[in-house]
């Protein structure tokens, strides 16, 4: 038998007030008006849409055209869900006498979804751009190989992915911004140079 606390441990218990009859109803029907009151959140899925933050991470979106194969998000991702394969192609030298270059050529890009645990860490680390989040999230399959995204998926993902946010009043150009303005800027200039109408040759010769 359990021996009995000591005085200094015991708790003390709060006096108990005279219980009314029908006031635990009371406080019950008065908790029920109130919510019927108050606008419901509740969100009637799949009816009606969400409304979710442009940032939500939803699924991911592979912009193939600036993937080097660099490999970084396959070897970052904790999960080992990025499946990527390759080989090098050679690139014939650009000018005559020229060295050749090899370059790697995407062959497969894939991620298991089902493994993912969206930390974001391979869109972070890619040093080209080349990975982006959308918030498309309505891709459960009921065979769980189906959740292995290949590229063509990834890529109809990108197309979900919405615009960044405008830049601040004053903030530096992007690089990549600026780089095609001047590019833009040069090619106009070169056609403008070429549709000028070239002076007919003076018959005389020129000289005075
Ligand atoms: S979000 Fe995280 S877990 Fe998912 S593929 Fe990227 S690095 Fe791997
Ligand atoms: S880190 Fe970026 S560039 Fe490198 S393999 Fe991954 S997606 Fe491609």
């Amino acid at each position: 038998m359990a021996e009995p606390l000591p005085p200094t441990r015991r708790r003390s218990l709060p006096p108990t007030r005279p219980r009314i009859p029908g006031s635990g109803l009371a406080k019950g029907l008065a908790v029920t008006l109130r919510t019927m009151t108050k606008k419901s959140v509740t969100e009637q899925y799949p009816d009606a849409q969400p409304a979710l933050p442009p940032r939500t991470r939803g699924v991911i979106g592979l912009f193939e055209e600036n993937c080097t194969v660099c490999m970084l998000c396959a070897r970052e991702c904790p999960d080992w869900c990025i499946y990527i394969d390759s080989h090098k192609e050679t690139v014939p030298a650009a000018t005559p006498g020229g060295r050749e270059r090899s370059r790697n050529v995407l062959d497969r890009f894939a991620i298991d979804f089902s493994l993912c645990m969206y930390c974001g860490i391979c869109i972070e680390v890619c040093p080209f751009d080349a990975l982006f989040w959308s918030p498309e999230f309505e891709y459960a399959e009921t065979d769980i190989r189906e959740l292995t995204h290949e590229r063509d998926k990834l890529r109809e993902w990108m197309w979900t992915v919405p615009a960044p946010p405008a830049l601040d009043p004053g903030a530096e150009e992007p690089k990549e911004i600026a780089a095609a303005r001047k590019t833009a800027e040069k090619l106009a200039a070169a056609q403008a140079a070429e549709a000028e109408p070239t002076e007919p040759a003076d018959p005389q010769g020129g000289a005075s």
